[in-house]
């Protein structure tokens, strides 16, 4: 079998509920135990008010830089697999989430398809994703 090349991807996490700090570990953690991943760098993490009309807690955000030889399929099976791990907290307010983890970028790549866009449709809308993108391009060479 031909090896696969590893490729640098950005991963953003989010959580609005709970232990958010912790989500936001148990989810660095587990993307670095993944198969073919290695983590290279994590951002700062930084506190925002959720969407405009949302009623919802402020979120802790953060993004990683992934290093992985998964392909943008494998890795989103991945990422919401250890979300379900990190949902277990019930919540009644609708859309507050324990742990949400977004593919923004994944090499050069571009996808489209009706489940998965890569680079991520809300990048430019995102200020706080485009602040840590430059905190981690320093990484990059
Ligand atoms: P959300 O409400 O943000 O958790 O969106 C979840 C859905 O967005 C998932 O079911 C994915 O199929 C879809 N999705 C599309 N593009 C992406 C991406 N780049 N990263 C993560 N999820 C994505």
């Amino acid at each position: 079998m031909e090896a696969r090349r590893a490729e640098r991807v950005y991963v953003a996490l989010g959580s609005n509920l709970g232990d958010r700090a912790s989500h936001l570990t148990a989810g660095r953690e587990a993307l670095g135990r993944l198969p073919g991943t290695t983590l290279l760098a994590a951002s700062a993490v930084e506190e925002t008010a959720p969407l405009a009309g949302m009623i919802q807690p402020p979120y802790l955000n953060q993004m990683v830089l992934l290093e992985t030889v998964l392909t943008p399929r494998e890795l989103l099976a991945a990422c919401q697999s250890i979300e379900r791990a990190e949902g277990r907290v019930r919540t009644e307010r609708w859309g507050a989430r324990t742990l949400d983890l977004d593919i923004v970028r994944f090499a050069r790549r571009h996808v489209t398809e009706p489940d998965l866009i890569i680079p991520h449709p809300e990048l430019p809308n995102r200020d706080f994703w485009q602040r840590e993108l430059a905190e981690l391009h320093a990484h990059e060479r």
